[in-house]
């Protein structure tokens, strides 16, 4: 049995204040909603004060981003070892906003993909097409090529606690979330990759909605067979919005 997950990407918002009540919200709501799994995603400065505000609660703590390296001169990266001294315990990996205008590719991703497992941080790895990409009907080519990284034989041991968040990019932060319909249509192409890779594989991993996620919109999604949760953007820093989409997980 999956367990729903509830994950709110803060991007590059907030401050020490709102970390903590959002955090302290999040322990509430995961409080009412016991059979929901929940984690935030502050940035790399409001960690500790997330971690601090989440302790003695099940809310998890991530990170938004990772170095590939592990030291070195590599000005302004933050590495796996790092993270994971903070306290956080999950990773976000090649969000369309980093995929895009980082130039994050196939072969980067892959050696972040490495350095999180390396370090026992739970990845939360990103993928979507662009608007122009369905429009040309490519949306599984290029779902199918971003998760291709996973079929290298160093991960296959490693996979079973990976999270997927399909996020499509004409989605995240536009308001016009893909329909129920349209989500589960890739999240079952998604879990017919992943069955590539064993059962065990794909019975296990969660395979995560993005994109303009909301309370009135959180519900339908959820209800599909293969949406296991939801990575949310903009709701997520509205401690109301965000405990109304861990709700409407029940
Ligand atoms: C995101 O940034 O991952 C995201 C889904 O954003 P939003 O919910 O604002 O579309």
């Amino acid at each position: 049995m999956r367990r729903i997950l509830i994950a709110g990407n803060w991007k590059m918002n907030g401050d020490r204040a709102l970390a903590k009540t959002l955090v302290q919200a999040c322990a509430q709501s995961q409080q009412s909603n016991p059979q929901v799994d929940i984690a935030v995603f502050p940035p790399f400065p409001l960690i500790p004060e997330a971690v601090a505000a989440a302790a003695g609660s099940a809310v998890a703590v991530g990170a938004q981003d990772l170095s590939a390296q592990l030291k070195g001169a590599y000005t302004g990266e933050v590495s796996a070892p790092m993270i994971h001294e903070t306290g956080a315990s999950m990773v976000l990996i090649g969000h369309s906003e980093r995929r895009q205008r980082h130039q994050e590719g196939p072969e980067l991703l892959t050696e972040k993909l490495k350095q999180a497992l390396a370090e026992g941080l739970s990845p939360i790895f990103c993928i979507g097409e662009s608007l122009q990409q369905r429009e040309q009907e490519r949306t599984e080519a290029v779902i199918s090529q971003q998760l291709s990284i996973l079929s290298k034989p160093e991960f296959r041991s490693q996979l079973a606690d990976l999270v997927i968040a399909y996020e499509p990019v004409w989605a995240i932060g536009t308001g016009m979330s893909a329909s129920p319909e349209q989500a589960q249509a890739v999240h079952a192409h998604i879990r017919g990759l992943l069955t590539k890779l064993g059962a065990r594989i794909s019975g296990s991993v969660r395979i995560l909605y993005g994109g303009s996620v909301t309370p009135e919109s959180a519900a339908g999604l959820l209800a599909c067979a293969d949406i296991d949760g939801a990575l949310v953007g903009g709701a997520s820093l509205k401690a109301d919005a965000f405990a109304a989409i861990a709700a409407a997980a029940n």
